[in-house]
């Protein structure tokens, strides 16, 4: 696991040392360099793997669009490193940020392993230490570490200290199905209810996972909140729609006493809405969002 840096546009991985790493960090912040904005066609072209294609093709045909695959795990890695920039700039855009608080993980495709030291030192391919320097956000690795060993199923983690999230974490209790998206998270999240500083003990990261269990998304009370998924755009999704249900449901019961919507309702709409593909269809569009924005899409290298 390394502490990415955003530089220009190009997280600077353990790739340059040559280490492959199964999670890669990094922090959302407005401060972060925006990427270089290349008009070339063949940069916004759509140069996309033939599965990134089908999947817009799928679009346009009224059929329900499918998470791409790649041709290599290598272009795999490569699509999952751009797609974290991403994430991060977004979290960024909506103010997630803290200082150095707010991390996303992502899974790496290929090694499933951490070249970290049981001191958390940063090591280099062959287990040496003496490697570009690097800073490990302890709190992150602590939490997502945990987590990414507990839930096989989970490609992508990210936590922070969001305003609303915040302020609803301080309440020590379960979101509420008062609004048609807050079902999302019902009966598919958990509030941890625990807080001991921040998270610099092992123990206290796999608290944390093991709070979550099989669910997709923790309260981290008096602290922030934290999301999984299966895909980095489902998570991010759900990042940013758990954020909204916690400023939902500060608002509604600030003016008034907001009624719920009843269990099979609750749970047949979570069904619908909550699931994991549909989580990353309503994130894609988060990031095609972006994408306009910026005028930067993936482009896989030759
Ligand atoms: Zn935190």
């Amino acid at each position: 696991m390394v502490e990415l840096n955003w530089r220009n546009g190009c997280f600077e991985p353990a790739r340059r040392a040559g280490v492959n790493d199964l999670i890669e960090i990094g922090n959302c912040s407005h401060s972060l360099p925006r990427p270089t904005l290349h008009p070339d066609p063949s940069i916004l072209g759509l140069k996309m793997s033939g599965a990134h294609a089908n999947s817009l093709e799928n679009a346009h045909s009224g059929k329900f669009p499918t998470p791409p695959a790649f041709a290599t795990k290598l272009e795999e890695r490569e699509f999952l490193k751009f797609r974290l920039a991403q994430a991060l700039r977004m979290f960024g855009n909506h103010g997630f940020d803290e200082g150095p608080a707010g991390h996303i993980t992502v899974r790496d495709p290929i090694l499933p392993r951490v070249l970290l030291d049981h001191q958390g030192q940063i090591l280099d391919e062959s287990g040496q230490k003496d490697g570009p320097f690097r800073i490990l956000n302890m709190a992150a690795f602590m939490i997502h570490s945990a987590i990414h060993a507990a839930r096989p199923d989970v490609i992508c983690a990210a936590h922070s200290h969001s305003t609303y999230g915040k302020a609803f974490s301080s309440l020590g209790k379960m979101l509420d199905p008062i609004s048609q998206d807050s079902c999302s998270f019902y009966e598919d999240h958990v509030v941890y209810t625990q807080f001991n500083g921040i998270v610099l003990e092992e123990a206290e990261g796999l608290a944390i996972a093991k709070a979550l269990g099989n669910k997709k998304a923790a309260i981290l009370q008096n602290h922030g909140l934290l999301v999984v998924g299966s895909t980095i755009e489902s998570t991010i999704r759900s990042y940013i729609s758990l954020e909204r249900a916690c400023q939902v449901q500060l608002l509604a019961e600030a003016t008034g006493t907001p009624l719920k919507i009843n269990h099979a309702q609750a749970k047949e709409t979570a069904k619908i809405i909550g699931n994991q593909r549909a989580g990353w269809f309503s994130g894609t569009m988060e990031f095609m969002v972006l994408e306009r924005e910026e005028g930067v899409k993936f482009h896989a290298s030759e």
